[in-house]
């Protein structure tokens, strides 16, 4: 029996002191490099791997080691999480919840790509021409040779046909957006020219009073109304002064025909101007507006409007 106590107390003192070598031993090695982490690694089919390690991100020190997870696994804690000396990283198979969410998300991303080709191919621009129509005018002739009261038409008036081009989107075949690119007169209207025979004598016919026009008050026609300006282009002369001596004035002067007296008042398309000047080329129902400058008279353009004649 002392012998084997004696036997036992030795083997305990071994074991004591290897212990104690044990811990010196770890205490120096921490003592010399106290920034090395002792991190165990398990993989996921229960390998178990122990590294000496300077980093502390888990992504960072599975690359270290060259391990690579592949998709259906992750790590614990997850990869951008900081362990320290004595932490465990476990490789583990995602749930099959984890595996649907993460294909669900990469589908979602395809699907609304998809989605976004979809609809940026189902866009599409057209150009698309539309003819309009020009009404005629209506002019009147007189002839004080007649003998007896008649109205003969010299020339029939023809509509003419103005052409729209269109960008025209579409989006599924319905019209999203349409933009006027140009327009262009294919074809003018042709006046109707009208001869009105007078019994009455050549001075009562040219000399048309007030009272004469008063008879037009109320009766709208429609009328087609430029702009022009003082400048060269417009009136090859600049001194801004109207056939009636006035001084031409922006949102009152209007050249109009013989048929309107200067100073008739003309409501054109819901605004008094006054027939203060005449013009060339303004015969019949057409009307030319004072304007102030050239780039006003072009973006004018040629308008449609209804005319009469105000008291
Ligand atoms: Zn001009």
């Amino acid at each position: 029996m002392k012998i084997e106590e004696k036997a036992s107390i030795s083997i305990m003192k071994i074991i004591c002191v290897s212990i104690i070598l044990v811990l010196i031993s770890g205490i120096g090695v921490m003592a010399v490099s106290p920034s090395l982490n002792d991190v165990k690694i398990v993989l996921q089919n229960g390998y178990e791997l122990s590294t000496i390690t300077s980093k502390t991100k888990v992504s960072e020190i599975l690359e270290e080691k060259n391990i690579v997870l592949t998709e259906d696994e992750k790590a614990i804690p997850e990869l951008d999480e900081e362990i320290a000396s004595g932490d465990t990283i476990k490789i583990v198979k995602k749930t099959e919840q984890e595996v649907q969410i993460a294909k669900i998300s990469d589908e979602g991303t395809k699907t609304s790509l998809e989605d976004l080709l979809d609809n940026y191919t189902q866009i599409t621009e057209k150009i698309v021409k539309e003819e309009v129509s020009i009404p005629f005018e209506t002019i009147t002739r007189e002839s004080g040779s007649g003998t007896e009261s008649s109205n003969r038409v010299i020339q029939e008036g023809q509509d003419g046909i103005k052409e729209m081009t269109y960008k025209v989107k579409y989006q599924k075949d319905v019209e999203i957006e349409k933009t006027l690119l140009s327009e262009e007169i294919i074809k003018e209207p042709v006046d109707k020219i009208v001869q009105i025979n007078k019994i009455t004598s050549r001075s009562a016919s040219t000399i048309r009073t007030a009272a004469e026009t008063a008879e037009q008050t109320g009766e709208t026609i429609t009328c087609k109304v430029t702009a022009y300006c003082p400048c060269s282009k417009c009136c090859g002369k600049s001194n801004g002064i109207t056939a009636s001596g006035t001084v031409a004035t922006a949102g009152r002067t209007v050249a109009a025909s013989s048929k309107y007296p200067l100073g008739t008042k003309l409501n054109i398309g819901g605004h008094i101007y006054v027939v203060e000047d005449r013009g060339g080329a303004v015969t019949g129902n057409k009307i030319d507006m004072f304007v102030n400058s050239h780039s006003e008279a072009l973006a004018w353009g040629v308008r449609y409007l209804p005319v009469s004649v105000v008291e």
